[in-house]
């Protein structure tokens, strides 16, 4: 293989100014030299250069001399989807295998009621990493919080250590938190560790290690993915739902998304909004992405099916698979069959055909395969 040469002017021109750029963070946390910050305020979801004295924003001294992690970190950078697929799977997926490659796909949900109670879904995900923090499996986990007392909604990266942090940690916010920035703060004790993120984020471990962007991709060795369709700009609370709803974001109590936006509040009223009116608040690092299925996870995790506190869990590693088997011997979830729902795996597959329509002509072909059968 040719070497690597392909620094931050290439991630600037091909990816964090094309438009590819999700926000992952993921070339943030691979910096070594800690040059690039990340911007999250207004709407903006975008890492930068923080050389201010050097050239202008596409330019990196120390990429000048020759570092190239931050375009081996990037999940969105040149061919990164066959060559995930190719070191996660031994091969690159077939156009039938439009969610990406898997091994199992199922319906669980937390035993504990506690747990399934707080979460999105089936409080599989809160289940999982419970477990891995108690049982030795992890020593933290990345994942995503309410700032402060939660009045505000503005979603923010942390670290769950505990089952009281994994339970304040449950459900879903619909705007983007970049829970991979949150590897900055961890421990050096803290060597396993798992990554809960969007389709977007959990590229980034497979990306690191396939490219060896250093050793965080070692460090984040279990990849909860969350099926994803897009996120919205933090501007829908005050444009959208205080101005057209009365729904200012201190009375929102709980969110979800089932064909339309769902609200509960705090004074026990419940709104439904069509998703069309949410649309137009599409965050900016959706527009191009077009992974729904969050295809290089361990496990990925999704709500959409006929049964409402199940989560649809597509087990694609043999991490995955040992992990969700050890819950169910050791009765900490309940599974059924994914031939349950049928009507789940196939609208999964729509939705993951019509997203890769997302990836733009301009950039490298592999991301808008779509089968040749099915949907
Ligand atoms: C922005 C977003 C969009 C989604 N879109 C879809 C979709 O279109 N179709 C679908 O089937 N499923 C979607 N999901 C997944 C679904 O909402 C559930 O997260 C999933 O089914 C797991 O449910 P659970 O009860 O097992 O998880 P829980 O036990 O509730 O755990 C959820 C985990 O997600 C983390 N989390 C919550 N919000 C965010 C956020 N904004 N950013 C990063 N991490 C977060 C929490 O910290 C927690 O660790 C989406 C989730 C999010 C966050
Ligand atoms: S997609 Fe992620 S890794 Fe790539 S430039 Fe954007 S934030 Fe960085
Ligand atoms: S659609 Fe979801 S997975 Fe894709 S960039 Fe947006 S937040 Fe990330």
């Amino acid at each position: 293989m040719a070497p690597w040469k392909l620094s931050w002017k290439h991630l600037y021109d091909e990816v964090v100014t094309s438009g590819l750029c999700t926000g992952c963070a993921g070339c943030v946390i691979a910096c070594p030299h800690d040059v690039l910050g990340y911007e999250d305020a207004d709407g903006v979801y975008k890492p930068f250069q923080t050389e201010s004295d050097y050239g202008g924003p596409g330019d990196c001294s120390h990429g000048d001399k020759a570092c190239t992690m931050c375009t081996r970190a990037c999940p969105r950078f040149r061919d990164w989807e066959p060559a995930i697929d190719e070191s996660m799977f031994g091969r690159t997926r077939t156009p039938d295998e439009v969610a990406g490659i898997s091994k199992d796909i199922l319906l669980a949900r937390a035993s504990d009621p506690a747990l399934h109670e707080v979460g999105q879904d089936g409080g599989l995900v809160s289940a999982l990493l419970v477990y891995a923090l108690e049982n030795d499996v992890i020593d933290a986990a990345l994942v995503s919080y309410l700032e402060g007392d939660g009045s505000t909604w503005k979603a923010i990266p942390g670290i769950a250590r505990t089952r009281d942090d994994v339970m304040r940690s449950a459900g879903s916010r619909y705007t983007y938190s970049a829970n991979t920035l949150a590897y900055m703060d961890l421990d050096k004790e803290d060597q396993r560790i798992a990554l809960v993120g969007m389709s977007c984020q959990s590229s980034v471990p497979p990306a690191m290690r396939e490219r060896k962007a250093g050793k965080a991709g070692r460090r984040l060795s279990l990849n909860i993915g969350l099926l994803c369709s897009k996120t919205f700009d933090d501007s829908i609370f005050e444009e959208l739902l205080e101005a057209k709803y009365d729904l200012p974001r201190n009375v929102i109590k709980k969110v979800n998304i089932k064909g339309r936006l769902q609200i509960w509040t705090h004074d026990d009223r419940y709104v439904e909004v069509p998703l069309k009116e949410c649309h137009p608040f599409t965050r900016e690092g959706c527009t191009m992405c077009p992974d729904f299925a969050a295809e290089h996870a361990d496990i990925s995790t999704g709500g959409i099916g006929a049964f409402d506190d199940w989560t649809l869990t597509i087990v694609r590693t043999d991490t995955g698979r040992e992990l969700v088997e050890k819950l169910e011997t050791d009765d900490w979830i309940e599974t059924r069959p994914g031939d349950d729902d049928p009507g789940a795996i196939e609208l999964m597959r729509r939705l993951a055909t019509k997203q890769r329509k997302r990836w733009p002509d301009t950039a490298v072909a592999a991301p808008a395969l779509i089968p040749v059968t099915g949907s």
